[in-house]
């Protein structure tokens, strides 16, 4: 790859012909046409969220004369150039200039490009940008994208991978879920957790119909012209999920509905006893981990590991100790309320507490709680092999 260093272009120049889409959120053009502002493989324009802070932060930059970094174009060809890396802080600089957003002044006031002072402009408008200029196969720049780490934003999993198999299947699954138009990514948000704009979408839709794989399914689809079997199989999963819990909980975000569906979705669910299952250990205050109900649910609620149920405390355990060792003790039988009713050895036997663990008189799960009353010490012998009923 060979590259060339630039140092005259300046910021008047690469803003000449900017123009933003509002529609897809990014920059597209700049040097009167000549620049592609967001190839395929960059990502969205993102600093423009984060409240704006980020594209301020570029302009008070370029007012202080701080540099703003090195650009990085591809040359395509005589007359095309494309933005490697610097999409982020050339977007800000055009929208900028063309008033799309303000910043404020060393008063505090706010100001738009078009109402600054003539100096502050012509400051802006003059500075030269630092523009590595690389031409080299797409191969190589594609492999060298993937090192580079744009201006203290990393790239996410799912933005490199859009680089290294950028085509017409990434454009689509884009256009599909990145896209913030799409009104179905605020339903999606109730499962999927993330970032449309980061791509973090795609990656989970990718994910479940790859199981797992997501490189190897971009690869062997990068040239498709559609995205059918993608789309297909992501609104299956979420009709699902939907239809099986129909009151829809904020810990139900995130999880690996991909997997859930494949495992569980031959068995009929009655929607309404799902219901009432979830309310119930929703209610329950000894089930800790609630992102496990969904899942042991649709198990047939028998993997309690799941729910992480709140076990007996030291206090408990010591207290308990305490009153049934005193009580063997005067009986002459074992401290084990197993071990006193059979007929080895042990029947007598005293053990230490650290020797002993707690069990639920009264299973959790049918209804017995995680307190005193229902707390008896157990030999650990027999608290095991009673576990394992
Ligand atoms: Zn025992």
């Amino acid at each position: 790859m060979e590259a060339n260093l630039l140092t005259s272009i300046t910021v008047a120049e690469i803003c000449t012909g900017f123009v933003y889409s509002e529609l897809e959120g990014k920059g597209l053009f700049g040097l009167s046409g000549k620049l592609t502002i967001q190839p395929e493989y960059q990502r969205n324009y993102i600093y423009a969220s984060d409240g704006g802070k980020r594209e301020m932060a570029v302009i008070e930059s370029v007012l202080r004369g701080y540099p703003i970094g090195l650009i990085y174009f591809n040359k395509v060809n005589n007359n095309r150039l494309e933005v490697l890396d610097g999409q982020q802080r050339i977007t800000s600089l055009g929208r900028f200039v063309t008033d799309k957003f303000i910043i404020k002044d060393e008063n505090g006031m706010e100001q738009l490009f078009g109402g600054m002072a003539k100096e502050k402009k012509k400051k802006i408008l003059e500075t030269k940008l630092l523009i590595y200029e690389c031409e080299g196969t797409e191969s190589e720049i594609k492999e060298w994208f993937k090192t580079i780490n744009i201006a203290g934003v990393p790239l996410t999993n799912q933005e490199l991978l859009n680089a290294v198999y950028s085509g017409t299947f990434v454009t689509l699954g884009k256009e599909e879920f990145s896209n913030s138009l799409n009104t179905n990514i605020q339903k999606w948000s109730a499962y999927i957790s993330g970032s449309a704009n980061r791509q973090e979408y795609l990656e989970c839709a990718l994910d479940w119909v790859s199981k797992g794989n997501i490189g190897d399914y971009m690869s062997r689809h990068r040239n498709d012209t559609n995205i059918t079997e993608l789309k297909k199989y992501f609104k299956t999963v979420i009709e699902w999920v939907s239809k099986v819990f129909s009151d829809v909980e904020k810990e139900m975000c995130g999880l690996d509905w991909g997997r859930l569906y494949e495992e569980h979705h031959n068995k009929a669910y009655d929607p309404k006893k799902i219901s009432k299952l979830v309310q119930n250990l929703y209610s329950d205050p000894y089930v800790k981990n609630r992102k496990g109900i969904f899942e042991y649910i649709l198990g047939g609620s028998k993997n309690k590991k799941l729910l992480d149920i709140r076990i007996f405390d030291d206090a408990t355990k010591r207290s308990v100790y305490t009153t049934q060792t005193a009580k063997a003790k005067k009986e002459n039988k074992s401290n084990c309320s197993l071990c006193k009713i059979e007929h080895d050895a042990n029947k007598s036997r005293i053990y230490k507490l650290e020797e002993m663990e707690a069990d639920h008189v009264t299973a959790w799960s049918k209804g017995g709680g995680t307190d005193t009353k229902n707390c008896e010490m157990l030999c650990k012998t027999h608290n095991r092999a009673k576990g394992n009923k």
